[in-house]
């Protein structure tokens, strides 16, 4: 069985140095290794990528940017994080890219340090209808020192847009309280942003527009869902979902004046010494994304999708919308059997092998550690080269578990046709990030 090999070198290191760590690295590698990955925001970085986070880049203070750096001996980071912004810029089309973030909701609050000022209004989707808690959740930064808005989906079940955006719902809200910045993009909304439409909205009350692509960065770069440039005046993202690279955050804008507030609210604003070893891999991640079997990836991660939300529809199980566009589902459990839960689904398909992740459905009446609804995504399995077959495959197992409400021989059955099938496909083989 191949293994991820950095994982492997550091076992090796660590197995007399500290038999506690290698335990868990050990442990977590195996999991890795034999068990289905259907969270729609993880994926499988290349070698290379884990290798540079393990570099001496990490050794290295870099406080401030390229050429303008608080600390001697930056001359090779300086020359790593253009890399790195230099590809991001080629990947979306845009003409300033901040690597800096340490992750997707630093990159959000460094951007409304930049554009908002405490208790100024901004707009985003209804949490429960798939927003990030980023965007306003009332214990989050952003809800108690902003104001945020919200705007629905469709809520109408005869509407042809139910569960869609409702751009009209927008307007209304935007034009009712001239939030000063608007947001789209989302965690769990599995359909097209027309980003032409929400820009339209921003013009119109008077907002920036945000598009926050964390969950579609990798189907944006490679083309498969449209652009938010040159429609958003900023656009954030994570780097390590559907974009396959290493855990981080990074922010792109085509406006100067904006790229100068945004690179002053990373740092100094809101962090220190940026993660020179984590930029050095967001580099390689991007020159990665720019490849052309990159595109291929990205084709067949929606095609999974599609075909994992169709499986499941056929035995019974709702899938918000009627379907997706992008790397992602939602499965309205209550459909198949109104005493489902997103909780028992998510702890009964672990114990086969399968990794999801429950989440409430739009208007779920169950509170968020409950829900009506699990959350399947394909970036992960099809990094794995998982292809249609699998998929259905995936579906059949999902229906067995939950329709046997994970009795354990049943749940042990699945769990080990579902180690086969892992091991068909391992993880780190030449095949696999192809
Ligand atoms: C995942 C996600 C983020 C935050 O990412 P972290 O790296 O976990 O901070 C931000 N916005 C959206 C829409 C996301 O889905």
């Amino acid at each position: 069985m191949a293994h991820d090999p950095i994982s492997d070198a550091v076992l090796q290191l660590l197995k007399s140095h500290d038999p506690d760590a290698a335990w868990a690295l050990q442990r977590e590698q195996d999991r890795q290794d034999h068990t289905i990955e259907l969270i729609a925001s993880e994926n499988h970085v290349s070698a290379p990528v884990m290798h540079a986070m393990g570099t001496c880049l990490t050794n290295k203070y870099a406080e401030g940017y390229p050429g303008a750096r608080y600390y001697g001996g930056c001359k090779y980071h300086d020359q790593a994080e253009d890399l790195a912004r230099d590809r991001a810029k080629q990947l979306f089309g845009c003409r300033f890219a901040n690597v800096q973030p340490h992750s997707g909701a630093q990159a959000n609050a460094a951007a409304f340090l930049a554009t908002l000022a405490p208790g100024d209004t901004f707009c985003s989707l209804t949490l429960s209808d798939g927003g990030h808690l980023s965007h306003g959740l009332k214990v989050n930064m952003s809800g108690k020192w902003f104001n945020p808005v919200f705007y629905p989906l469709h809520a109408d079940p005869s509407h042809p847009e139910f569960e869609r955006i409702d751009y009209d719902a927008v307007r209304t809200v935007c034009m009712e309280h001239k939030p000063k910045l608007l947001m789209c993009g989302y965690s769990a909304y599995p359909r097209e942003i027309d980003f032409a439409k929400f820009r339209a909205i921003a013009d119109e009350c008077g907002a920036l527009l945000m598009a926050d692509i964390a969950h579609i960065a990798g189907l944006v770069a490679a083309g498969i869902h449209p652009s938010p440039f040159p429609h958003a005046h900023i656009v954030t993202t994570t780097t390590h979902k559907t974009l396959r690279g290493p855990r981080g955050g990074l922010i792109l804008t085509d406006d100067e004046d904006i790229a100068k507030k945004i690179d002053r609210a990373v740092f100094p604003g809101m962090q220190g010494g940026p993660l020179m070893h984590i930029i050095l891999a967001k580099a390689i991640a991007f020159a990665e994304a720019l490849k052309p079997e990159f595109k291929d990836y990205a084709k067949r991660v929606v095609t999974n999708a599609q075909a994992l939300a169709s499986a499941l529809a056929s035995h019974g199980y709702r899938i918000t919308s009627g379907g997706t566009d992008n790397h992602l589902m939602l499965v309205d459990l209550s459909a198949r059997d109104a005493d489902l839960t997103g909780a028992d689904a998510e702890v009964w398909l672990e114990a086969a092998g399968i990794i999801t992740n429950k989440n409430g459905v739009p208007n779920d009446p169950r509170p968020p550690r409950v829900t009506s609804g699990l959350r399947l995504g394909s970036p992960a399995t099809t990094t794995r080269g998982f292809a249609t077959d699998e998929m259905k495959q995936i579906a059949q197992w999902i229906e067995r578990v939950l329709e046997a409400k994970g009795d354990e021989s049943v749940c042990n059955a699945v769990q080990s046709e579902v180690q086969s099938l892992c091991e068909r496909f391992p993880l780190y083989s030449s095949t696999a990030h192809a």
